[in-house]
C-alpha cells in the first residue's frame, strides 16, 4: 500500500511526526520495532516532560502510541532495512516487503555500538542485516546469528526452519568477521567458528546504512530548520539528529518533520495535477 508519509521509528519523535502528519490530513504509516525494544521503555520514571509527571518510560510510550492510533496512524511492526527514491516516491523495505510513500521521516533514535571488524568489508558477501531477505541464500549452510534484540531469536528460528545450520550469539561484546572473497569464519567473544554467513540483527541501523548518500556530522543526521535532510522528501527528527537526547526535543522535532513531510507530499500532489 502507498502512503503520504512513512515514518521509520515509533519512539516519541516518530509518533509526534505521524500524529502531526495526520493532523494535516495525510495518511501515515509508522514502521517500528516493538515498543518494548524502545530505549525509553526501560526508564523507570520520567519527570521532565511537561504534562506527564512521574510516569515510567513504558507508560509514556504507550500513551503516545494510543494517541497516534486514535488519530488514524497505521503501524507496521518490523525493521526498515533499506530505502530508495524513485520517480518522486520513497520505497522502504521491511523484511521481504516493500512500502512506498511520498515523504519519509527518519526517527530511528541513535544507533548504539560500533561496527565489528570485517562487517562493512563483507556486507553482501556473507554479512547480512536481514534473515527474511537473505536467508534463502544460506539454505543448507552454516550461519551465525548475532542478536541484539529480543525479537532476533525469532529471525534465527526462521533461518533454522528453512534449513540453515544456525549458531546463536546473544548480544556478543566482540566479533571479528574474516574470509577471502566471502565470509569464512567469525571469532565471537574469543571463540572461533567456520561459517558461510553472519546475520547481524540490531534494532537500529546507522542512518547512512539505511539511506546511502545521507549527510551526517559526527554520526548525527544533518537537518535544516524544517528538519529536511539533503535527500529529497526525507526529513529527520529526534535523537538521530543530535542532542539534547531528550523526549521533549524529540517530540518538537517530530512535529516540524511531520508538518514538513505533509507539505512536501501536498506539493508533489499539486505538481502532478
Ligand atoms: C534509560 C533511559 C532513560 C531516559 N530518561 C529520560 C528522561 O527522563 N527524560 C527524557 O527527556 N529523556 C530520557 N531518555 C532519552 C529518551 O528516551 C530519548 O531522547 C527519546 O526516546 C528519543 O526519541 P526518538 O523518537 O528520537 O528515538 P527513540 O525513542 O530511540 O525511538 C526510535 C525507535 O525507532 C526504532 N528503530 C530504529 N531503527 C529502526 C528501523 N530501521 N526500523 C524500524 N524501527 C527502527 C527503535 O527501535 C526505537 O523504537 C532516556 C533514555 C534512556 C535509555
Amino acid at each position: 500500500m502507498s502512503y503520504d508519509i512513512l515514518v521509520i521509528g515509533g519512539g516519541p519523535a516518530g509518533l509526534s511526526a505521524a500524529l502531526n502528519a495526520r493532523a494535516r490530513g495525510r495518511s501515515a504509516l509508522v514502521v517500528t520495532n516493538p515498543l518494548e525494544e524502545n530505549p525509553l521503555w526501560k526508564a523507570g520514571r520520567v519527570d521532565n516532560y511537561p504534562g506527564m509527571s512521574a510516569v515510567s518510560g513504558a507508560e509514556m510510550l504507550s500513551i503516545m502510541r494510543r494517541q497516534a492510533e486514535s488519530a488514524g496512524v497505521e503501524f507496521l511492526s518490523g525493521r526498515a532495512l533499506s530505502a530508495a527514491y524513485l520517480m518522486d516516491s520513497w520505497f522502504v523495505s521491511v523484511g521481504s516487503d516493500m512500502h512506498n510513500a511520498r515523504a519519509v521521516v527518519l526517527a530511528a533514535g541513535v544507533a548504539r555500538g560500533k561496527k565489528f571488524p570485517g562487517e562493512t568489508e563483507f556486507l553482501g558477501r556473507g554479512v547480512s542485516y536481514c534473515a527474511t531477505c537473505d536467508g534463502m541464500l544460506y539454505r543448507g549452510r552454516r550461519v551465525a546469528v548475532l542478536g541484539f534484540s529480543d525479537s532476533a531469536r525469532q529471525e534465527a528460528d526462521f533461518l533454522k526452519s528453512i534449513g540453515c545450520a544456525v549458531t546463536y550469539h546473544d548480544r556478543p561484546r566482540s566479533c571479528t568477521i574474516s574470509g577471502g572473497s566471502a565470509v569464512e569464519s567469525i571469532t565471537c567473544d574469543g571463540v572461533s567458528e567456520a561459517v558461510d554467513g553472519v546475520f547481524l540483527l540490531r534494532p537500529t541501523m546507522a542512518p547512512t546504512d539505511l539511506f546511502p548518500g545521507l549527510a551526517v556530522e559526527g554520526g548525527y543526521v544533518t537537518v535544516d530548520r524544517r528538519m529536511a535532510t539533503n535527500l529529497p522528501g526525507l526529513f529527520a527528527a529526534g535523537d538521530c539528529t543530535g542532542g539534547p537526547l531528550q523526549v521533549a526535543k524529540a517530540v518538537g522535532e517530530g512535529l516540524i518533520a511531520g508538518q514538513s513531510a505533509a507539505s512536501f507530499a501536498a506539493e508533489l500532489e499539486r505538481k502532478k495535477q
